[in-house]
């Protein structure tokens, strides 16, 4: 077979074409830095969509991939292995959770919490009480079920018919959960403390904290999804500790494994034990190499000074872009929390957040959308403020451009 370097071209000839990626191909990273095929280089904002929270080929994290590597790579859940009980064990220590389940990606663990939550009340409750409360334009992943708890109707379009017994309330407004909400038939309500996908839009406290009550008064769970969230993503380990409530079951992926794939579903023994032996499963969950990599991410991201090293980053990137936004008059507000900032888009510039996208890439800076109408950075939780300076200063030749 003849070798054909891959290009964009190459890409579109053997691809199924659910994705439409940029036109450049980046072949390497280090820290927040990134260079394509041509030896171009780029700084990232992006972070693969808030994953590579410590950036690219972190020290620690090549160390403890390379390291698991030469030791022992899979078993199956047919044998158990130290790094998983060990990251099992962090995630308890540094958590509300008293037991993990692990998975590979954002939509799997969420396909866990679902189930969970739906068997916890089928063994507690019985059979009628199976329906979950989601949110409009909430985001939970891919697979059918978690595609149908989320609240973007054009993800389900031609995979119907959807999973029963779910419903869809209004973001932020605690009337419209108490208007679904029943103690015979409600198992759980799902929320993404920001939602991530919809556009970066923050949970107030007070509908968050309202939530908790209404699962209490009506013995239902409260799921967090945090695979966006979490691990260190908005200055603390998972937002749920900054709004001071503790949710029933957290799912956490993207930054869980800084750019390898690994999940986690967290919960408590009491809720947990509702998933027996032979209920759920996943052939590659708790695999060794993600779960080495995953600790040593965990163990640097939880050191006080990335945490707060998070906030004093947060507080440049805003300001710079603010500034920006209003200089241009591109953005009539960013918001957010921490390193997951959203430029949304003024009326002049509303449906164009992909030109912003192409923009950047030509001036050498990495940002993401969320949606049409918002400009989304998402980049490593430790990279150097110089680099910020720098994407700012790229950011704005590209806005310079676009506007003109
Ligand atoms: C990205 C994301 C998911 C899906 O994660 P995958 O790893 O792509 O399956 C689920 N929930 C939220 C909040 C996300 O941001």
């Amino acid at each position: 077979m003849t070798q054909q370097v891959p290009s964009r071209e190459l890409f579109d000839q053997v691809m199924v074409p659910n994705y439409a990626p940029g036109a450049i191909i980046p072949v390497r990273g280090e820290g927040s830095r990134v260079w394509d095929q041509e030896g171009r280089e780029y700084v990232d904002l992006a972070g693969g969509i808030a994953v590579t929270c410590l950036g690219h080929c972190h020290p620690e994290l090549v160390k403890a991939l390379t390291g698991q590597a030469n030791k022992l790579w899979h078993l199956s859940n047919v044998m158990t292995n130290e790094p998983a009980i060990r990251l099992a064990k962090t995630l308890c220590d540094l958590t509300f959770a008293e037991r993990v389940f692990f998975a590979n990606s954002g939509g799997e663990a969420n396909e866990a919490a679902f189930k969970l939550a739906r068997r916890y009340a089928w063994e507690h409750f019985g059979p009628e009480k199976h329906e979950i409360i989601s949110f409009k334009n909430s985001f939970h992943g891919r697979t059918l079920f978690t595609v149908s708890v989320g609240g973007q109707q054009k993800y389900l379009e031609g995979f119907e018919p959807a999973p029963a017994g779910i419903h869809h309330a209004d973001y932020n407004d605690l009337g419209s959960v108490k208007a679904l909400v029943s103690k015979e038939k409600t198992c759980a309500v799902v929320v993404e403390p920001i939602q991530g996908e919809a556009g970066v839009m923050p949970g107030d406290a007070e509908f968050l904290r309202g939530l908790r009550q209404l699962c209490d008064e009506n013995n239902a769970l409260l799921v967090f999804d945090e695979v966006q969230t979490g691990v260190g993503r908005t200055g603390h380990l998972y937002a749920y500790e900054s709004y001071g409530v503790v949710p029933d079951i957290l799912s956490t992926a993207k930054g869980l494994g800084g750019g390898f794939p690994v999940a986690a579903m967290l919960t408590t023994a009491k809720i947990a034990a509702s998933l027996g032996i032979g209920t759920h499963g996943s052939t590659y969950g708790g695999n060794p190499l993600a779960c080495s990599v995953a600790q040593a991410v965990l163990d640097t991201v939880s050191r006080p000074e990335v945490l707060s090293g998070v906030a004093k980053r947060s507080e440049r990137l805003r300001s710079g872009m603010q500034q920006i936004g209003e200089q241009y008059g591109i953005f009539s507000e960013v918001r957010g929390a921490g390193l997951l900032l959203g430029g949304v888009l003024t009326e002049k510039w509303l449906g164009r957040s992909k030109d912003f996208l192409k923009a950047g890439l030509e001036e050498g800076v990495m940002i993401l959308a969320a949606g049409n109408d918002v400009v989304r950075l998402a980049p490593s939780l430790i990279i150097p403020e110089s680099d910020i300076d720098e994407a700012l200063r790229r950011f704005e030749r590209a806005v310079e451009k676009l506007t003109k």
